[in-house]
């Protein structure tokens, strides 16, 4: 296994310094880190970082890598490839594949197609109800003893609608400390619907989806959360009457204790708004839709006070055909991967809302306290697993659909120029993206 010595890194933004890789961790940080390196009989490596920033690993508590069964989509390879290019160390796959993942051997399959991939540590979401039908719970307890430990149960792009199973699945949770990751969505609110419901959503003749048809949801279960004591996940807030949900929550669930909400955001609503439906193309189609520029705003606002605890991606590859088409017909979803890091940087850092380490916090520490992973969001310190990204914040690049790694070329940012490039990413000491490529 190749040590690396990181020459000249700036730690969550901090003074340049070293770092020392080897057999998996951290072994040294400081100006001393190279000592001892000649008694090493493994080749070493010295990675020029100056002006880069080091991170840990970031970890995704939602992608959708479409394996089994939407591979011309996505497969765990290419989807764990696109992560690795982004940043990422770990990855959550949504559970919403066919055959869906509701059993101990789907579940342990994803994990192990992840673990040969190499790319990134993939945690399985397990579903909350069989075949995301609503009617039953799956096999909760059978996947959090499964091979894949599976925490996080998810029936995401569906809204488990029945309080009653919902309320079941955050009870059946608590034996393992597990949590529900709900995709917050009133069925019957969002028939049919198309886009954020408001006056362009009239304008454009697209069927709306109302801001309360995920508010109701959320609160609803942020109630269920505290009747059982247990521990809920709101998917992708994309609201302002949300986020306020949510910090209603959190400071009865503080005051109160034993139970928790925790929330999420996915960069595609921190940076673009539903005025982007009146080009009619389908690229800016997505579950929750865009909404306006004051959610936007609101969104931000709550990533950068801590009310939506981290970003997710929501990555949901479409291949070609399932895109290009109108936009009622067309797939929901866009990808995320790649480009989160950098939509984070443009509308938080850059922004004056949050710092490198509150990006470090939100994108790995706060996730994978959530999916209640061990060895991923550790702090870069010495004897700390190796999960690390240099990030260039101050590069910039223009966006080609082309060019992604993901089998699918669904990327809202085609064209445009986005501020920062991954140079390298390691997990657990080896090199998985170094120059900005794949290693
Ligand atoms: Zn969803």
């Amino acid at each position: 296994m190749t040590t690396y010595l990181i020459k000249g890194a700036s730690i969550l933004g901090g003074e340049p310094t070293d770092l020392l890789i080897a057999d998996g961790v951290i072994k040294s940080i400081g100006s001393q880190a190279s000592t001892g390196l000649d008694r090493r009989s493994s080749p070493v490596e010295t990675i020029d970082a100056a002006g880069l920033i080091a991170l840990p690993g970031l970890v995704d508590l939602h992608t959708h890598l479409r394996e089994p069964g939407r591979e011309d989509a996505e497969t765990v390879e290419t989807g764990t490839q696109a992560a690795a290019l982004g940043g990422f160390t770990a990855v959550h796959a949504m559970a919403n594949t066919d055959p869906v993942a509701d059993t101990a051997g789907v579940v342990e399959q994803v994990w192990r197609l992840g673990r040969e991939a190499g790319y990134a540590d993939v945690f399985p979401v397990g579903a909350v109800t069989v075949g995301l039908a609503g009617e039953r719970l799956a096999e909760l307890g059978a996947m959090a003893d499964s091979a894949a430990r599976v925490r996080v149960f998810s029936d995401d792009g569906k809204c488990v609608a029945d309080p009653v199973l919902m309320r079941r699945a955050l009870e059946y949770v608590k034996a393992f400390d597990g949590v529900i990751a709900q995709h917050a969505q009133e069925p019957r609110l969002t028939e049919d619907a198309q886009m954020n419901e408001g006056e362009l959503s009239g304008r454009l003749g697209l069927r709306g989806w109302p801001a309360v048809a995920e508010e109701a949801i959320i609160a609803r279960d942020c109630l269920l959360a505290q009747h059982v004591k247990s521990r809920l996940h709101v998917c992708h807030v994309s609201t302002a009457g949300s986020v306020e949900i949510v910090r209603w929550a959190k400071a009865r669930a503080e005051a109160e204790g034993g139970w928790t909400v925790t929330a999420e955001v996915c960069p595609h609503h921190l940076l673009l708004t539903d005025e982007l439906a009146a080009t009619y193309d389908p690229i800016y189609k997505v579950n929750p839709p865009l909404r306006t520029a004051t959610d936007v705003e609101a969104v931000r606002q709550g990533l950068a006070d801590g009310v939506l605890d981290i970003v997710a991606t929501d990555h949901a590859p479409h291949p070609h055909e399932d895109k290009d088409c109108e936009w009622q017909a067309a797939a929901f979803g866009m990808l995320g991967l790649e480009t989160a890091l950098s939509i984070v940087q443009a509308t938080m850092v850059d922004a004056g809302l949050l710092d490198w380490a509150g990006v470090a916090e939100r994108m790995s520490y706060a996730p994978a306290r959530i999916g209640r992973l061990d060895n991923h969001g550790r702090p870069i310190a010495e004897g700390e697993p190796a999960n690390i990204v240099l990030y260039d914040a101050a590069a910039t690049r223009v966006i080609e659909a082309s060019a992604m790694s993901s089998l699918s070329r669904n990327t809202p940012y085609a064209g445009r120029e986005l501020p920062g490039q991954v140079v390298a990413t390691f997990l657990r000491g080896k090199a998985t993206v170094l120059d900005g490529k794949l290693a």
